[in-house]
């Protein structure tokens, strides 16, 4: 990649000093050029259809009633919206002041999975808004994407109260919502931000820092999952930048 690209790409994602202020940037470019022109082992290949790990306790207030998604596989974009905005599958229905969809262009060739929303993504009925959602659009822009062009979706639709992690059978409520998402959209690439997309995508407890930088691949099409830290996460611990900037050139080339 040319090095003015290279330049104005991490800029875009706030990494803009790097080069100046520490030794490491010369090995971190290093790197870079690595993860951009080698083959990511296959760590995993995984179906659609499986019932999420445990990332948290059960809840034992949940309706559980699976029954009400025997047709989720069936519905339209539409039909599935309404669908979600009416659920009552998992107690969070209670707590949210709305639901979160997801966004984005419906046919788009990288979709973004995040954990749940939060307060900011409650209210405004959007995902990844806010900073976190403000770092996202950089880490976009620095592959050459704007917002619109992909499809952003989280794993619950529903804020967990104070931001908790999701409970393992809110995660199983809500996820035929976002496999029927990914069969609707077909992307060509995953990007799984943070630990609760990870591991509930690709049904594993490990870390993101041992998911990420390798290629693993989910349901009959096998489409690959790339995993990354969350912004939230990035914005706490700006010198994990490089290794993300690393995992979206990895997604740039599966594209
Ligand atoms: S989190 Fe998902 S399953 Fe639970 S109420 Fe919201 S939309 Fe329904």
């Amino acid at each position: 990649m040319e090095e003015s690209l290279r330049r104005q790409y991490l800029e875009a994602m706030g990494i803009d000093n790097w080069v100046v202020r520490d030794p490491v940037p010369a090995a971190v470019t290093e790197i870079v050029e690595t993860a951009a022109s080698s083959e990511p082992s296959v760590a995993q290949e995984l179906p659609l259809q499986q019932v999420p790990v445990a990332t948290g306790p059960s809840n034992q207030g949940l309706t559980s009633d699976l029954e009400v998604h025997n047709d989720v596989a069936e519905l339209d974009w539409e039909a599935l919206k309404s669908r979600v905005v009416g659920c009552q599958a998992c107690s969070l229905y209670q707590t949210r002041t709305q639901t979160v969809f997801g966004v984005g262009n419906q046919s788009a060739d990288l979709m973004i999975i995040g954990e749940a929303p939060g307060a900011d993504e409650d209210r405004q009925g959007e995902p990844f808004v806010g900073r976190a959602g403000l770092l996202l659009n950089a880490m976009l822009k620095a592959i050459g994407l704007d917002r619109g062009q992909v499809f952003i979706a989280n794993i619950l639709k529903c804020r967990p109260p104070g931001n908790r992690d999701p409970h393992v059978d809110e995660a199983n409520c809500c996820e035929p919502f976002l496999l029927r998402q990914i069969e609707l959209v077909r992307p060509k690439v995953i990007l799984a931000v943070g630990r609760i997309a990870a591991q509930n995508l690709l049904k594993s407890d490990a870390a993101v820092g041992s998911l990420r930088n390798r290629e693993h691949r989910i349901g009959e099409s096998r489409i690959p999952v790339v995993v990354t830290y969350h912004p939230a996460y990035l914005l706490r611990s700006p010198d994990q930048k490089g290794k993300a900037w690393q995992d979206l050139l990895q997604a740039r080339r599966l594209l």
